[in-house]
């Protein structure tokens, strides 16, 4: 039966009222409640950002006795020497491919392999090699498929949340400034500055994007990136954007934050978003380092090598373009890569003996995901894949923790029975009954080729209204492996969705053995705090 709008609003509201009434009552025994009372309870329970911190807390705690004890119960001396021995990390690294769900990571390792000449099934990403990996449970308090505030949230708060909200907990309500609680959700940044680390936040999107702005500010709606996007009466009871959060907050627990995003930062008569004529770069001048360009950026890195220490230094804002960072594979030439703006961040962080914190994102694996184009999805992997290879030569994983993970997945799907070493952006070419691959491309039912990478939906789709988009493509003559190429996509919509999958987690150095298992998100904020 096909739902119109209206009435799947109106189930919506009924199982709101339902949870609501089950949750309040438990003494009226409501039959579509009680098949339920799992679910109900789970959420009930789950609406306490306290509850979700002890638990990921415990878990710690139990994962620690876990690799402690013998299975007879027993201390085993030497894993207890050892935990005691590599018992902090003194320098972490978390690097998050914004999008980047396993599909993803296979058809990079390939995409990748193939450009080496190599078949591509058989080659490893730089972090694939990382001795514990775990899977990551990527749901937000209100979303069974997340988006990325409230899973960044999660990473770097302890506490999972709701869509769009920007390191806070699940009791607010998204863009009601009233619901603002007192008290915000430290981050795992101010952590590491609370110790004495240096920190830094480096992306290729907006730094006041969901990702990165989870790092330093605290927010009711992502959306809030400057603000022309606040309701007028929600700036009148006190509530600020994300760009002028970073700038005004002389506290601020961030030393370096490089990326994208002008727009946010300049007044609509200079060019930017905001409406209250401010020029935020320039206040920002008058207490830290600007850099607009890597020219400029290497400016600021030649000067900082000049100092003894991190003590006296000025903290870094980089904004490198307008809105997001061009994709790698056509970024121009004044952006800096992730890999320098990685190395940018790296010689300075190194100046603190007490150590770093440093988050990294590839911001825009998220956006070729989003646009239907496998290509763009890949070459931004590439870049991560690239930025940590090279960090391992720059680092000791003897005293520095490195986690590579995702936020969350993507509808791309790898499949079609496509012989080894097909080409990954090709069109499917099978095995013949003897195992060699056949001399053409294989056909579906209406006898069209078609490629093994697909979307489950997205603008890539065929059908009578929306088809559009991927015609263009083939009319135009783009061929699969063109950056713009749309892969064939089921249902048809703007812009292709997020997955609702688990994701994967590598780790390397002082307690990465925390990373196994099946594990939920908020938890890794848990262990990262545990091993700093
Ligand atoms: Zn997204």
């Amino acid at each position: 039966m096909k739902l119109t709008l209206p009435s799947s609003l109106c189930i919506i509201s009924l199982f709101r009222i339902l949870r609501i009434t089950c949750t309040m009552a438990a003494v009226i025994v409501l039959s579509s409640c009680s098949t339920d009372s799992t679910f109900n309870k789970d959420i009930k329970d789950s609406r306490s950002a306290d509850r979700w911190f002890q638990q990921g807390k415990e878990r710690v705690q139990k994962r620690k006795a876990e690799l402690t004890q013998t299975r007879y119960g027993a201390v085993e001396k030497a894993e207890k020497r050892r935990d005691k021995k590599d018992s902090k990390a003194k320098n972490i690294i978390f690097v998050l491919g914004d999008g980047m769900g396993v599909s993803t990571l296979t058809a990079a390792r390939i995409f990748v392999g193939q450009q080496q000449g190599l078949l591509g099934e058989e080659f490893a990403l730089s972090f694939e090699n990382f001795p514990y990996t775990a899977l990551i449970k990527t749901y937000s308090v209100d979303l069974q498929t997340p988006d990325s505030a409230g899973t960044m949230s999660a990473l770097m708060t302890g506490v999972k949340t709701n869509e769009g909200i920007i390191s806070l907990p699940d009791s607010v309500q998204r863009a009601d400034c009233t619901s603002m609680p007192k008290n915000s959700l430290p981050t795992f940044i101010d952590l590491a500055k609370a110790k004495g680390k240096s920190t830094a936040m480096i992306t290729t999107a907006r730094v006041t994007h969901a990702t990165p702005a989870v790092t330093y500010a605290h927010s009711v709606d992502r959306n809030w990136e400057s603000d022309e996007a606040i309701p007028a009466q929600e700036q009148a009871i006190g509530c600020t954007d994300i760009a002028s959060q970073f700038v005004n907050n002389e506290s601020r627990s961030l030393d370096i934050l490089l990326g994208g995003g002008r727009r946010h930062f300049l007044p609509k008569e200079e060019g930017g978003k905001r409406n209250d004529k401010r020029n935020l770069i320039k206040d920002w001048q008058q207490q830290g380092e600007y850099a607009s360009t890597l020219a400029e950026l290497e400016t600021m890195v030649t000067k900082a090598e000049a100092e003894n220490s991190s003590d006296n230094m000025k903290p870094w804002l980089g904004l490198f373009s307008n809105s997001h960072m061009g994709y790698a594979y056509q970024r121009p030439v004044e952006q800096p890569s992730l890999q320098q703006m990685t190395a940018a961040a790296l010689k300075r962080l190194k100046k603190n003996k007490q150590g770093y914190t440093l988050i990294i994102e590839a911001g825009r694996i998220d956006h070729g995901h989003h646009d239907g184009t496998a290509y763009k999805a890949l070459t931004e992997t590439q870049e991560l894949h690239e930025t940590v290879a090279w960090l391992l030569t720059q680092v000791d994983t003897r005293e520095t923790l490195i986690v590579v993970t995702a936020d969350h997945s993507h509808t791309l799907t790898l499949a079609g029975y496509a012989t080894r070493g097909n080409p990954i952006l090709g069109d499917v070419v099978a095995n013949d009954t003897k195992g060699y691959p056949k001399q053409s491309a294989s056909l579906d039912l209406a006898g069209n080729s078609y490629t093994s990478l697909g979307y489950r939906d997205g603008p890539g789709a065929i059908d009578a209204e929306h088809h559009s988009e991927k015609d263009n493509a083939e009319k135009n003559g783009l061929a699969k492996d063109d950056p713009n190429y749309r892969q064939a996509a089921l249902v048809p919509m703007d812009y292709e969705t997020h997955g609702g999958e688990d994701v994967a987690l590598y780790a390397i150095g002082p307690q990465a053995r925390l990373f196994s298992g099946t594990l939920e998100q908020h938890w890794v904020f848990h262990a990262l705090k545990y091993a700093m």
